[in-house]
């Protein structure tokens, strides 16, 4: 009798390589996405303000100070 536990993964499932440059333009996305979001967030407001009006600031306002921006 076989009492060893003894278990194979599926080979989708053991884990298959991506290479780096599939990679590669999906994380600059996401870093540029990111940096958006975060100036967004964090500086869209006074001098820094790209977009005129509060509509922006207005938006975000509760996220800002969730991430401890300074704002007023
Ligand atoms: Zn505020």
């Amino acid at each position: 009798m076989n009492t060893s536990v003894h278990t194979t993964l599926p080979v989708a499932v053991a884990g298959q390589s991506i290479p780096v440059r599939a990679i590669l333009p999906w994380a600059v996305f996401g870093l540029i996405v990111s940096a958006l979001l975060i100036y967004f967030v964090g500086a869209e407001q006074g001098a820094t303000s790209l977009i005129s009006g509060h509509a922006v600031h207005e938006f975000v306002h509760d996220g800002r100070h969730l991430l401890g921006f300074p704002c007023h």
